[in-house]
């Protein structure tokens, strides 16, 4: 067969593989072991679960065996194997939506702590790469489960690689280095069993080392799946490897949930919340990790009923004995204990929040900045524990510098003050100069900032706080006359309203079915204009989002409040009855004002640039 030249892509990112992560060469082992014991995964579940299952015996063991002769190591399994298209597909190309994040990941991790890297590595599905580090060749011959077929796969890691009909006894995976001249090490026990303890002494099956002339069964590894040990068996390191092993994400777990339940339901957990995002966090596809065993026996990594969406930050592994093997991935998703236990995982999850928040503020903010955004998405999808969940967030507002909890907010609010007032809006930016907030601002009544997309949604089924209702500051009337020291009513804001009568009915003839109505705003102190949405409407974020989602979506047309203690007010009850060509087009470039204000671009962007110049040019 031809050699086939691998993906563009592919080529790229073996080469930053291979090069810049030069001083973290011993983690190919891990790799290579990781995608071993996967593979016996696999193989042992599929033996179980089908009926038509040989009674073989089989060890499920990995073997290293070395020649330093030869100058090479080889990894061997009884796994799953792969046929051909198998080679191919899994190790011709890599995953590929992810080639493009982690291109940027490692670039950004360069020259910042190795173990950035070295956590990259397996979170992106390039582990079996690492190889080439160490390696001037590669050889891989496997034989599927099932099939009778073996086929072998070769590549110098640089031009691409090549496919040949091979032999193999039976079904499983060979790895086999040819490695540099420089790297003769590895084929030194010491060495290996430096790196296997290090690593990858926790994987379950054994790891069985062979140079050819001992006969004893030589085992690297303590070979016991870590979660089962009693918590006070693990060390710290023992935890933090199997995390990073189990492609836990970057750095180390921040919080580390080992629990064991007996009862009812029988089940241990051991999940962790890593102490960064992973890339994918916001991928649409992105599902908590957590690998679920039955007694030990791997089942699948896929089910997306263990933990919900919202916690799609976590990982780990949950094992119970309330499984049967050979039930369908159907019954799987709507299995009633797997429902219970991720009633109670989430129960758990949730208490060790609120014990962090009351017991460990700093490692709870830690919590709370990478996935905070991630962590509100349940107030939105989860009636169980919405309020526990509203109750942990956090959010910026404009009294104060640091995040506050909805809680502080009450605390704070004015004696006359009955609603939790909000902004919604892209960041903390475009909320600090948002028109609206000024004559908040200055009667220093707070405001929250809500500034992630998920606010919006979750406001549309909490409406809110403890008996406190939120309510948007950019929709419908709020009278903050309430709010002031002492009501000097001589001036009210109807008579204001009168005064200005023909100012807003001009205003709005010339801006025809822009706007629904305009008024008089008693909001707005510096700014000329702001645009709020009716009372019933939907909030201005809602309908930015919306249109983000579909294009043909029209937003509803507001009403343009306008501030009558503004000059250009002044200047324009002065023009409304002599030069009317000017008046519209002051109307308008009223109307763009409080659009951008709101980070929108005017409606006609030319005519804006247009006029404004003409503006400009008219003083001079
Ligand atoms: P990952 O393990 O994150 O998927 P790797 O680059 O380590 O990424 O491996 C790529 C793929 O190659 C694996 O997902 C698996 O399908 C296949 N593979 C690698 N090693 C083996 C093996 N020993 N047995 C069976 N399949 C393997
Ligand atoms: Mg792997």
């Amino acid at each position: 067969m031809v050699k086939q030249p691998f993906e563009a892509d592919t080529g790229r990112v073996l080469n930053i593989v291979i090069n810049s992560l030069y001083s973290d060469k011993d983690i190919f082992l891990r790799e290579l072991i990781s995608n071993s014991s996967d593979a016996i995964d696999k193989r042992r579940f599929e033996r179980l679960s089908s009926k038509s299952s040989t009674d073989e015996k089989i060890d499920y063991e990995i073997k290293i065996a070395v020649s330093s002769k030869e100058n090479t190591i080889s990894i061997s399994d009884v796994g799953i194997g792969m046929d051909k298209d198998d080679l191919v597909n899994s190790l011709g190309t890599i995953a590929k939506s992810g080639t493009t994040e982690f291109l940027a990941k490692l670039e950004a991790a360069k020259g910042e702590d190795k173990s950035k890297s070295l956590n990259l590595i397996g979170q992106f599905g390039v582990g079996f790469y690492a190889a080439f580090m160490v390696s001037e060749s590669v050889e891989v011959i496997s034989k599927k489960d099932g099939s009778n077929k073996a086929f072998s796969w070769s590549s110098d890691g640089v031009t691409g690689f090549e496919i040949k009909d091979s032999s193999r006894d039976n079904v499983g995976t060979t790895v086999k280095l040819h490695l540099k001249k420089s790297e003769k090490d590895y084929t030194k026990r010491e060495k290996l069993v430096e790196i296997v303890k290090k690593y990858s002494d926790h994987i379950q099956f054994p790891i069985i080392f062979l140079d050819g002339k001992s006969k004893d069964k030589d085992t690297l590894n303590d070979a016991s799946a870590i979660w089962m040990k009693s918590k006070s068996d693990i060390t710290d390191e023992q935890y933090n490897e199997f995390f990073s092993q189990s492609g836990g994400g970057f750095g180390q777990p921040l919080i580390t949930l080992h629990n064991k339940a007996e009862g009812m339901i029988s089940y241990t957990s051991l999940l962790f919340i890593p102490e960064m995002k992973p890339f994918d966090l916001f991928h649409v596809d992105r599902s908590p990790k957590v690998k679920l065993y039955a007694n030990r026996v791997f089942i699948t990594d896929t089910l997306d009923n263990v933990l919900p969406r919202w916690l799609r930050f976590m990982n780990g592994v949950l094992d119970t004995s309330d499984l049967n093997l050979n039930v369908s991935r159907e019954m799987l998703q709507h299995s009633p204990a797997l429902k219970r236990i991720s009633k109670a995982l989430k129960k758990k999850i949730i208490n060790e929040l609120k014990r962090l928040k009351d017991k460990d503020i700093d490692k709870f903010n830690k919590f709370w900045n990478e996935f905070g955004a991630v962590f509100k998405e349940g107030i939105y999808e989860d009636t169980d524990h919405k309020t526990d969940i509203l109750k942990l967030s956090k959010f910026k507002s404009s009294n104060s510098e640091d995040e506050i909890y909805l809680s502080d907010y009450v605390e704070g609010m004015h004696k006359k003050q009955e609603n939790i007032f909000y902004i919604a809006v892209d960041n903390i930016d475009q909320a600090m100069n948002s028109p609206h907030l000024e004559a908040f601002k200055s009667k220093k009544i707070d405001v929250l900032f809500l500034t992630d997309p998920i606010d919006t949604f979750w406001l549309s089924t909490q409406d809110n706080y403890d008996g406190k209702k939120f309510v948007s500051i950019t929709q419908g009337s709020i009278d903050l006359s309430n709010f002031d020291e002492k009501k000097d009513d001589k001036i009210t804001k109807e008579d204001v309203s009168k005064k200005f009568k023909d100012l807003t009915e001009g205003i709005k003839k010339s801006l025809g079915d822009n706007v629904t109505d305009v008024k008089i705003s008693d909001k707005l102190i510096d700014s000329a204009c702001c645009l709020v949405a009716p009372d019933s409407g939907m909030d201005v974020q809602m309908e930015k989002i919306m249109k983000m989602q579909n294009k043909d979506f029209k937003g509803m047309p507001r009403i343009l409040e306008v501030n009558p203690n503004h000059s250009l007010m002044n200047h324009m009850s002065k023009i409304l009855k002599s030069n009317q060509n000017e008046f519209d087009d002051l109307s308008k470039i009223l109307l763009d004002q409080a659009r951008l204000l709101e980070g929108h671009l005017p409606n006609d962007v030319s005519f804006y640039c247009k006029k404004i110049n003409e503006l400009i040019t008219s003083k001079v």
